[in-house]
């Protein structure tokens, strides 16, 4: 059994991916080819936002978007505790200080009213300048975006949705990648939409920040002149064969691989509902992509112990996250160490991600319910 079951995908879309890798392969059109166009105007319709631009990497999407506003020493960016690094790295590496936020333990999400007392410390200590929040969509689930966007509009903060896990969810119809002043994805193989590589895409409804970001991504050209340089920019750009490759696989995710991982959640909720275990909550009027899918362990219960018999019957299962951000080594002696998340404290010690993927089918889910509720015995 797969955790993410890319096989099982490629054998479905086998055709239709080998095809696209042709033609990129026969035109040699390897960098900037026109399926890297098509694929931004596909994605930017979904999601309902001016703009999209597709780059090397999730991780170099959020730098870019940090880039773009000038992001750096002597800034504050609330990051939640409860996150892949990369959400607090890059604005440590444009030199800002991130500052964790505690999450909501049944979302997983960034808590709105720790956000509120985060800003009021950093004012109060008068050191830093708020600036920027970055909401994640965890696990797929789009964060608390209604009361997020009015603290941002209160405190005058801009907001960076870190989207990687969080595309194809929506709020009331609302599409994730669209709550940002500026949204990020990423397409790295294991996310809900994945590539066959590094991949990733930033959103964004100004156009000022899309040209600004067009232009920085490839070396700080001058509009479409690549050697003349106006800016210092970096080189983040998605291969063509890698939005070739996304052409087909996006086209999937949209007409049946969202409703299949939703289904596949009912069936997880509907097999555990008796289990002891926390589910993941999705509130009224969320649609979660289920990048993950994460139940908390009861207080005491083993959780090596947990993995280690599921592992025993073929069943893969993964910690994410095992650290607090705040407590991670880099962040060692800077006042991003400094943080009180109690909540992260405690998912970190409990959650436990189960399989996950479109291909999954009730009969699988079942057994691995029902081995996970004979191994927390
Ligand atoms: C995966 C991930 C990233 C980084 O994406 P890459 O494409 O791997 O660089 C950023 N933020 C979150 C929350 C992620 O899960």
């Amino acid at each position: 059994m797969q955790f993410r079951d890319l096989q099982k995908q490629y054998d479905v879309l086998k055709d239709q991916i080998d095809a696209q890798i042709n033609d990129v392969v026969t035109s040699a059109k390897f960098i900037s080819g026109p399926q890297v166009k098509e694929l931004e105007a596909q994605l930017a319709e979904y999601v309902g936002v001016k703009h999209c631009i597709t780059c090397a990497n999730g991780t170099d999407a959020l730098t870019l978007a940090l880039m773009a506003w000038d992001i750096g020493e002597g800034d504050a960016v609330f990051v939640p505790d409860f996150t892949f690094f990369s959400s607090g790295e890059c604005p440590a590496y444009e030199g800002a200080s991130p500052i964790f936020v505690d999450v909501d333990e049944r979302t997983f999400n960034l808590d709105p009213d720790k956000l509120e007392e985060a800003i009021a410390r950093v004012v109060d200590e008068g050191v830093l300048t708020p600036r920027v929040v970055v909401a994640v969509d965890l696990f797929g689930q789009p964060a608390d975006y209604g009361r997020i966007m009015d603290i941002c509009k209160k405190y005058d903060l801009l907001l960076l949705e870190d989207g990687a896990q969080g595309f194809g969810g929506s709020i009331n119809g609302k599409m994730a990648c669209s709550f940002g002043d500026i949204a990020t994805t990423s397409f790295f193989p294991a996310k809900p939409l994945g590539c066959y590589g590094d991949g990733g895409a930033i959103f964004t409804n100004d156009d000022d920040i899309a040209a600004f970001i067009r232009s920085i991504c490839v070396h700080g050209k001058s509009g479409n002149d690549k050697y003349n340089n106006i800016r210092i920019g970096m080189n983040s750009r998605l291969d063509t064969i890698q939005a070739a490759v996304l052409i087909p696989k996006f086209k999937a995710f949209a007409d049946y691989e969202l409703d299949d991982v939703n289904k596949a959640a009912k069936w997880y909720n509907e097999a555990l509902k008796d289990s002891g275990l926390l589910l993941p909550v999705v509130p009224e009027g969320f649609i979660s992509s289920w990048a993950q899918y994460t139940v908390q362990l009861p207080e005491g219960a083993d959780r090596n112990a947990v993995q280690a018999s599921l592992k025993e019957q073929g069943i893969p299962s993964m910690v994410y996250y095992a650290k607090p951000m705040h407590q991670q080594g880099a962040f060692e002696g800077t006042r991003s160490a400094s943080a009180d998340c109690k909540v992260t404290e405690k998912l970190c010690t409990r959650v436990l991600s189960l399989p996950m993927h479109p291909y999954l089918t009730e009969e699988t889910v079942d057994r691995i319910a029902e081995e996970l509720i004979k191994a927390i015995k």
